[in-house]
């Protein structure tokens, strides 16, 4: 089955067998991260469009649905990110009106979670996974390198306000970078950003293939552990 917005299932990490649905052409992102494995953002922007037809990937859904395969999950991810389609509260409802018995995870990196229509769209997730990595903007900025009218205050607003209109599962993502993200002040900030927004869980994630940036490095285990030991009881280690 040729399929064009719909990869996998992959064996994820943290989701187990995990079908993918991949809504933004490579490599369009709010966001240009240093340690990106889908490399340069292209196409740094925060327009939300339907940037493949809706329509399409509901069909594609359908026919790999069809015989009910065994599955974990169904991610939206990919090379870019999802929030930005503006048909994906349209497929979430399509999926889980026709098919209850998967669940729906979505990986944002959480930039548009501070407008409201965006929480509404997504809300019929069973699991979020949004990204925070530094609540400071001098880091924000040189981790995330946003599109302009971005800054870490409006990405830990909504990230408040996914937690307070959103009943799912929500676990926070934090990519450690050593030397930008993994000092005393940052992992301060990090610590009141948690006591505010307050997520399920806390996954630390680290560099596993090379990001875009040559000069971003996998931080030592044993800092990592110190780190994930710091910031409080659930949080959990990506390796
Ligand atoms: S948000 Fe995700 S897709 Fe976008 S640049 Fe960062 S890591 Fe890459």
């Amino acid at each position: 089955m040729k399929l064009k917005y719909i990869f996998g299932p992959v064996l994820s990490r943290r989701l187990g067998k995990s079908l993918g649905i991949d809504l933004i052409p490579f490599k369009t992102c709010s966001l240009d991260c240093v340690y990106c494995e889908c490399g340069k953002t292209d196409k740094l922007t925060l327009e939300r469009k339907e940037y493949v037809p809706t329509e399409e990937v509901i069909n594609e859904l359908k026919k790999y649905l069809y015989n009910r395969p065994k599955l974990d999950y169904i991610t939206f991810s990919g090379s870019g990110e999802p929030t930005l389609h503006k048909g994906i509260g349209e497929i979430i409802s399509f999926l889980k009106d026709n098919y209850p018995e998967y669940k729906v995870a979505l990986l944002t990196n959480s930039t548009l979670l501070y407008r409201n229509q965006v929480i509404s769209e997504i809300k019929g997730c069973d699991l979020i996974v949004p990204s925070l990595d530094a609540v400071s903007e001098e880091i924000f900025q040189k981790i995330n390198r946003p599109v302009s009218g971005l800054n870490a205050e409006l990405i830990v607003k909504g990230l408040i306000n996914l937690r307070k209109n959103y009943n799912g599962k929500m676990w926070l993502e934090i990519f450690i970078i050593p030397d930008l993200n993994d000092n005393k002040k940052e992992l301060m900030l990090f610590k009141e950003a948690i006591n505010r927004i307050k997520p399920d869980k806390i996954q630390l994630n680290v560099l596993d293939r090379p990001g875009t940036e040559n000069w971003v490095k996998r931080i030592p285990e044993e800092r990592l552990m110190e780190i994930a030991e710091y910031l409080g009881d659930n949080v959990e280690v990506i390796t």
